[in-house]
């Protein structure tokens, strides 16, 4: 048993550990030796009495029922969602380039603008999937005490390496500059102030120091959650996708108009898994959600759009693929309004309509060839396994 709350007197000051028991912490949050998993492991076997987990014990933040114990399950939404990002996946390398090769040495095939755009949009994904695993791993991670919801978690920071290794397999497939590309982040003010923005709502979690559990704290991960799940994967990618899927709709760059389809319905479960996260922590803890915690999120959004409306503009100097920035304005004040009303705060923007229909379609991939079916049977080969 895992769960300490039969266990010996448990010292005061102790925290949720990574394995969801309570164990006395250093200063700096690093389990001491004494708590390493085989000390647990012996107290575990030594214990003559313990209680088993139950659903009804488990909480999503601040938790005392064992991590380790996936079932009885409580957040089912959460384990669906595992599922079903299990079942959409897929790998880069499994996407023909041949056709975007040939169109970027072609001079005559793209425009200049076309090309900014799909430089600036590795420029900035590169390094945001990054970012993104990043926050989870070293972050994010260790707060949730649901072990439904670490199990996502897991399959989601795989999928953004994913990511990761895609927007790389694009740069080396058209023989980019990847110092460039990879660079961008800090030399392109349009991406560094979206990255900007978010790098104190990582920090604040990865900080060692941090721990959930007071008013404070348990707000302070509250709204990294939010600006992570709405602001980041539920606004900043968004012009991006819009560009690239534009650019694919009229035959160009099509593999890499694929990749990002795929890309864009992972994201849109993770947008989704982060909602859900953040309207369970709400309902079990509705003391965070204070009208000046809600007036401070809704601020949050609106910089969220002002920083994405400018890489827009950056990004699109002119109009391009029937395309501009005037029409990205009202996209993202419509997607603003959504997450808003996602989480249960009022809408921010007034009468803000869709102007890209067929992005919703983009996310549903439905009615797409049978890409999953037939690469299914290869994973299982891929690296067949041999008791010789
Ligand atoms: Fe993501």
């Amino acid at each position: 048993m895992l769960n300490f709350e039969d266990a010996p007197a448990p010292k005061k000051t102790v925290a949720p550990s990574s394995f969801g028991a309570p164990v006395s912490m250093h200063a700096s949050g690093v389990e001491t030796p004494e708590h390493s998993v085989a000390a647990t492991a012996a107290k575990v076997a030594a214990a003559d009495s313990f209680s088993r987990v139950r659903a009804e014990d488990k909480r999503i933040i601040n938790g005392t029922a064992d991590v380790n114990q996936l079932v009885p399950f409580k957040y089912k939404w959460a384990w669906d969602k595992y599922l079903a990002g299990c079942a959409n996946h897929w790998m880069p390398q499994e996407i023909n380039m041949s056709r975007d090769i040939a169109q970027w040495k072609d001079p005559t095939a793209l425009s200049e603008d076309e090309r900014r755009i799909v430089m600036r949009n590795l420029g900035f994904f590169t390094t945001a999937d990054s970012l993104a695993a990043n926050n989870i791993v070293l972050g994010t991670y260790r707060h949730i005490t649901a072990p439904e919801c670490r199990q996502y978690m897991l399959r989601q920071a795989f999928e953004e390496a994913i990511h990761t290794h895609a927007y790389q397999y694009i740069v080396e497939s058209l023989a980019l500059d990847e110092g460039e590309v990879f660079n961008a982040y800090h030399e392109i003010t349009s991406i560094r102030e979206k990255d900007e923005f978010l790098m104190p709502f990582i920090d604040v979690l990865s900080n060692p120091e941090f721990k959930t559990g007071t008013f404070e704290n348990d707000q302070a991960l509250l709204k990294s959650l939010i600006v992570f799940a709405c602001i980041m994967e539920g606004l900043f990618f968004y012009v991006g996708f819009v560009q690239i899927l534009a650019l694919g709709r009229q035959n160009k760059m099509t593999g890499a108009a694929e990749q990002y389809q795929y890309i864009l319905r992972d994201e849109s479960m993770h947008c989704n898994f982060g909602i859900d996260l953040i309207n369970t922590i709400k309902q079990e803890n509705p003391q965070l959600w204070t009208p000046a915690f809600r007036e401070e999120i809704r601020d949050l959004i609106q910089r969220g759009v002002e920083l994405e409306y400018r890489y827009a503009e950056d990004t699109m100097p002119r109009g391009v693929l029937g395309l501009n920035s005037a029409m990205f304005k009202e996209y993202l004040r419509f997607i603003a309004n959504r997450r808003c009303q996602q989480i249960g705060l009022d809408e921010l923007y007034e009468n803000a309509d869709n102007p890209f229909p067929w992005m919703s379609e983009m996310v549903d991939l439905k009615k797409e060839k049978n890409f999953f079916e037939t690469r299914v049977t290869e994973y299982q080969t891929g690296g067949a396994l041999s008791w010789e």
